[in-house]
């Protein structure tokens, strides 16, 4: 096709995707334009409570080997005064601060400066540069995916200090946890405060902002849909993906290495918490593209429930079980830690094949096999704002005939075997498959009233065709 030509196309196609913005009706994206008083009270609730919440847990083993009921306790009888446990608490230390402004800057040298080259040579892997959803101004986003780079650049860093360099122990992360978490603290704070700001006076496209003129409910939600800072440096995809999930890993390692240390051995408990949860991370970042098409970018501002939340309840709650075993290092019976890890495995296969299903039918449009057969659906539409009316398909084969969200039910079995590895001496480890069943059935809950709205009587059809949303025959 002649420049020329080529040109008129790609400008009709943006004319056409900016048409969408109005098209896209707004209730099909992200969070509200209005603040119920439930909302309202959740979220303060949350302000005021999810940091508490993160202290209360990572103080519970540090000064009371674990136990969430001790601190209570201690409280309640007059035994210990809240000024003890403070005193107690190790505070912001130089070297931590160090330790973490290296490791951000770190990660953001790795994401801003280093163009993927792994999708150059690793077959099947789609790196690079990629382009994600249309957001509702009609703006469609390009993004650097190399997180599966800065992910084995960190780790093979990580082993080659361990092994050769000792510049530092590998125990590092386990020695500064608690002052590592006021680091944590102050940057999740600090971008949720930036980004905010940013909303008002500087977004990156004005078009994308949403106002609901609470303050709490905005500082919460986000008011920019993707903000950035220059052309790559992308707020959502940055936090989400790093520092928080490459940390996952090597904090696991560190809790290993301490472990080590503490009792001359790593038992089979731990070793699983680092192969289930490390497979779980790698999938991530081998799929960041795919990642990229998720409710997490697709839907959610930036705010300071991705921003906090990715900064601290990620990295300090996602690996409280690796923390639990090396106050209480569990060595388990074969048949009970094979049992573990099958089902690690087994819903690790629910969770990423009910996904590839999903991707493989959108991307063709129906055209592929699911399970050797041609894939059944429904047909589905919805009018956008400008009266187009737009055409879909619900998937009612594979998994996706099973459940509605067959892949939360998937991830909540590995989340499930991360705890059991713990045993049942103590309830803290089963505080992350508690909060994922009451993250993923209200994102569930979100996601198809959203649906529900988008396409009206096709989806009590597909409800009717597909009438479980997490396990066929109970929910
Ligand atoms: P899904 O991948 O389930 O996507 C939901 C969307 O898919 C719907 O909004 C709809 O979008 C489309 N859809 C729904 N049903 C069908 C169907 N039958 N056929 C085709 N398309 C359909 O949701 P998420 O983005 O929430 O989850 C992605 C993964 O991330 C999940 O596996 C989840 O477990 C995991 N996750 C993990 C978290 C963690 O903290 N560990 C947190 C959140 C998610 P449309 O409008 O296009 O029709």
């Amino acid at each position: 096709m002649p420049v020329h030509q080529e040109k008129k196309v790609a400008q009709e196609r943006k004319h056409k995707i900016i048409q969408n913005d109005t098209k896209a009706s707004q209730g099909q994206w992200g969070r509200a334009w209005e603040v119920d008083w439930f909302s309202l009270a959740s979220i303060l609730f949350l302000l005021m409570f999810a940091p508490l919440i993160v202290y209360y847990f990572i103080m519970s083993c540090d000064q009371y080997q674990c136990s969430l009921t001790d601190p209570l306790l201690d409280l309640l009888t007059g035994n210990k005064h809240l000024s003890d446990i403070w005193n107690k608490t190790p505070m912001l230390t130089y070297r931590a601060a160090a330790i973490y402004s290296l490791w951000v800057t770190f990660q953001v040298v790795l994401y801003v400066f280093l163009p993927d080259f792994c999708h150059k040579f690793l077959p099947g892997y789609v790196g690079g540069v990629q382009e994600g959803a249309v957001t509702p101004a009609g703006v469609i986003n390009k993004y650097e995916i190399n997180g599966l780079q800065a992910w084995i650049i960190t780790h093979v860093l990580w082993f080659a200090n361990a092994s050769c360099f000792h510049l530092f122990s590998p125990t590092i992360i386990f020695d500064n946890w608690i002052p590592l978490l006021w680091c944590a603290n102050i940057l999740g704070y600090a971008v949720s405060t930036f980004a905010m700001i940013k909303g008002y006076f500087f977004p990156t496209n004005a078009k994308d902002c949403k106002f609901t003129g609470n303050f709490f409910y905005d500082y919460m939600m986000g008011i920019e849909f993707n903000p950035r800072i220059g052309k790559w440096f992308d707020f959502k995809l940055f936090f989400n993906g790093r520092p928080g999930i490459v940390a996952w890993t090597l904090i696991n390692l560190s809790f290993a290495a301490k472990q080590q240390e503490l009792y001359g051995e790593v038992t089979n408990s731990m070793i699983l918490v680092n192969v289930l949860q490390g497979i779980y991370v790698l999938d991530f970042f081998w799929n960041e593209a795919w990642y990229l098409k998720t409710i997490d970018i697709c839907h959610d501002h930036f705010g300071w429930y991705l921003g906090w939340g990715d900064c601290v309840w990620l990295p300090y709650l996602y690996t409280l079980q690796g923390l639990y075993l090396v106050y209480h290092p569990v060595q388990l019976c074969t048949a009970h830690a094979v049992g573990i890890l099958m089902l690690g495995l087994l819903g690790y296969y629910i969770f990423r094949m009910t996904n590839h299903q999903k991707d493989l039918f959108r991307r063709t449009n129906g055209n592929c096999r699911i399970w050797g057969k041609k894939p059944e659906y429904i047909e589905c539409s919805y009018v956008s704002r400008d009266g187009t009316k737009h055409h879909s398909k619900l998937m009612t084969s594979g998994f996706w005939g099973w459940a509605r969200h067959f892949n939360y039910t998937g991830d909540l079995m590995g989340s499930l075997a991360y705890c059991l590895t713990c045993g049942f001496e103590h309830i803290l480890p089963y505080f992350y498959i508690v909060y994922m069943s009451i993250l993923l059935t209200h994102r569930c809950v979100r996601d198809e009233h959203r649906c529900w709205s988008k396409y009206g009587k096709d989806w009590k059809h597909y409800t009717a065709a597909v009438p479980y949303r997490l396990m066929p025959g109970i929910f």
